[in-house]
């Protein structure tokens, strides 16, 4: 096949698939079966691997490309991402159309649309083709995410239109999760022993923070667009009308959109939606309502912090009143224990709520709430409903005050609350609560660094009985592995050669493999600088803990709590036996590094970040991840990011590898 041959069906199997793309994901009227697209697609990728200069950006197999980024780059807003005024009730949406029809002298239609709960983008589209992504940011300034936007499927990388207007187009919307995606995301994080997210909005906008687009697009994030913030040219004179223009173009807009007449058909249409919202995919927690044409709005501005022609109306929180009939503790994978309000069955927007969380024990006082209340649950969009006040005329004085325990519900040892901090936490490693996060920390790769000791296998491990603390990971042998389902013996080798491995670790990733709380990489650095093992740690006061510059009370504290365990100890001395170390060969250089403050960014070509990072450790430096005043060098590499305009800005020295190599070559062995 010929270059140019090639160079054509290429351009008509991309403008199908997009096609195909915009009637299955946009307007979910699919016209071919999925096999027939899969041909389709499969024929595309064959063509691009024997002409790969004929791969572009917008090719409909590029969606999940690129290699993940180490930071966002700052894009400015050309048209400020402005939020809107909030009113919480009919009175202040009529007063709002009052304002509005006082400004322009005469009646005036407004575009109504439900609020999405989830996180503004802005899309910028020339030539008809998606160029870039942005997040709100400050609303001046946000983060580039066009990678990660191009993997939502409903994106069109190119529209179908040859409206010239609005090819070169910039529209807003809000990236969003499904209920139904945000439970599958929230169980797959629970079973890793990840901490789950509050709610959809949270999950949507923590997944647009990932670096990886591959990571993203695992997500299934969707987007709805509602704004148009420029009019796009003189012959669309209503906001209506192009969003329904935009809809042919290609793009998913926002679903359930009306233009009414008078505030009254706005009012109807909040009234029609208060409840039958529930039955939706998604989270809506209100309305969003906007004078629709694009003269009246140019006629009535903008305040400082809002636009004067558009209206946010939030839905009152969902509330409901019950018996509390216990409190009982929940252990987290960290340690963190949580009193849970168990409540008589009560229903509540769709659901039957049994529990819901009382957050901490200053929660518990401050509201005064005591076992045989009735007490008032509301329903957000979390997870789990929590618990606003109590009704105290409800009292029969036969109420009992809780008086929170001193020992952990899942293993009984003493749970400790540090001066300052709002849980309680139980601080026993080999915990079952907390044992199959410990594990996975504890073979994560800063620590002893256990590839293939993933979470599956450990999830399996630990409900067998095969392992319950640090020390049984070392008394496992390929026997044993292999007999696992779906474990065979090359890999149960691997896995055991790296466990051997790991012994040669050194002590300070030995020490933060134990999960010691709030004693991270820096810290265990510290700590091994000063104490050089760790019957000298274990032995230290609260004093010569806090002596040390970077250790503060709170990390102090843990560190004596965690080595006061009976439990603790006796993990340690298994480990030891297992052949780990516990001590440091070396003493840190007293370098040029020593007690300076690094920030890198952008791309080192001599090593990776992390090594990098390690590096500066290692010679009594501390790496960071942000630029501040204190920051003493920012190393900047190749397409540098945010922190090098920053470093500018505040007059940080600022050096390129190179010199950063100059300065540690007698260091580095
Ligand atoms: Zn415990």
């Amino acid at each position: 096949m010929k270059f140019e041959e090639a160079k054509k069906e290429i351009e008509k199997l991309r403008k199908e698939i997009n096609y195909h793309n915009y009637r299955y994901y946009v307007l979910n009227q699919p016209v071919i079966s999925d096999y027939e697209y899969d041909q389709l697609y499969k024929r595309l990728v064959e063509l691009e691997k024997r002409f790969p200069e004929l791969i572009t950006p917008d090719s409909p197999t590029q969606r999940v490309g690129g290699e993940p980024l180490k930071e966002f780059k700052t894009v400015e807003h050309k048209i400020k991402m402005l939020s809107l005024d909030n009113t919480y009730s009919e009175e202040e949406l009529l007063e709002f159309d009052r304002r509005v029809k006082k400004g322009l002298g005469r009646p005036v239609k407004y575009e109504v649309t439900l609020k999405v709960d989830g996180v503004a983008v802005a899309l910028h589209y020339k030539d008809g083709k998606f160029v870039l992504g942005a997040t709100r940011g400050d609303g001046i300034h946000g983060d580039d995410i066009t990678q990660n936007l191009k993997t939502i499927k409903s994106v069109p990388l190119e529209l179908l239109t040859d409206d010239k207007e609005l090819k070169n187009i910039e529209v807003r919307g809000e990236v969003y999760l499904s209920k139904k995606n945000f439970e599958k995301i929230n169980k797959e994080r629970e079973e890793k022993g990840e901490p789950i997210f509050a709610n959809p909005r949270n999950a949507a906008a923590g997944t647009l923070k990932l670096l990886d687009p591959k990571e993203v697009a695992k997500r299934n994030l969707d987007i709805f667009i509602h704004t148009i913030p420029a009019q796009p040219g003189p012959h669309h004179k209503s906001h209506f009308e192009t969003l329904n223009s935009l809809k042919e173009a290609g793009f998913k807009i926002i679903p359930h959109i009306e233009l009414c007449n008078d505030i009254n058909e706005v009012i109807k249409y909040m009234k029609k939606w208060e409840n039958k919202r529930d039955e939706l995919e998604y989270e809506v927690d209100g309305l969003v309502i906007k004078v629709d044409n694009f003269e009246d709005r140019e006629i009535l501005g903008y305040t400082i912090k809002s636009p004067r022609w558009a209206i946010a109306y939030k839905y009152p929180a969902r509330q409901a009143i019950t018996k509390l009939k216990d409190i009982q503790l929940q252990v987290g994978r960290t340690g963190r224990v949580t009193p849970v309000a168990i409540l008589e069955p009560v229903p509540l927007s769709g659901t039957t709520i049994s529990r819901a969380t009382l957050h901490n024990e200053d929660e518990i006082r401050r509201k005064d709430i005591r076992i045989g209340d009735y007490v008032i649950i509301e329903k957000g969009g979390e997870v789990i409903p929590k618990v606003v006040g109590v009704v105290k005329d409800r009292r029969t004085g036969k109420e009992k005050v809780f008086r929170f325990p001193d020992k952990c519900p899942v293993c009984g040892e003493k749970i400790y609350r540090l001066e300052g901090e709002a849980d309680w936490r139980c601080v026993n490693s080999s915990c079952p609560a907390q044992i199959k996060a410990a594990i996975l920390h504890f073979a994560s790769r800063q620590a002893m660094d256990i590839e293939g000791l993933g979470s599956v296998l450990v999830n399996k491990l630990v409900d067998l009985g095969i392992v319950r603390s640090f020390d049984d990971i070392y008394k496992l042998d390929v026997k044993t592995i292999s007999e696992l389902e779906r474990m065979g013996e090359k890999s149960a080798q691997n896995l055991i050669n790296a466990i051997e491995k790991s012994k040669e670790r050194d002590f300070v990733n030995v020490l933060y493999a134990l999960g010691i709380p709030n004693v991270g990489i820096n810290a265990s650095n510290l700590l091994v600088n000063e104490f050089k093992n760790i019957d000298k740690l274990m032995n230290a006061s609260l004093e010569q803990l806090t002596a040390i510059q970077g250790i503060g009370e709170v990390v102090a504290e843990g560190i004596i709590n965690y080595f006061k365990s009976p439990k603790n100890r006796r993990l340690i001395e298994n480990l030891k036996k297992a052949g780990l170390k516990f001590e440091t060969e070396k003493i840190v250089a007293e370098g040029p590094l020593k007690n300076k403050t690094f920030v890198f960014t952008g791309e080192l070509s001599s090593m990776t970040r992390e090594e990098a990072q390690a590096l500066v450790r290692k010679l009594g430096g501390h790496p960071s991840s942000s630029v501040s005043k204190n920051t003493d060098y920012v190393v900047v590499g190749s397409q540098p990011g945010s922190k090098y305009e920053k470093a500018k800005k505040l007059g940080v020295k600022i050096i390129d590898e190179q010199e950063f190599l100059r300065m540690i070559k007698d260091f580095k062995k």
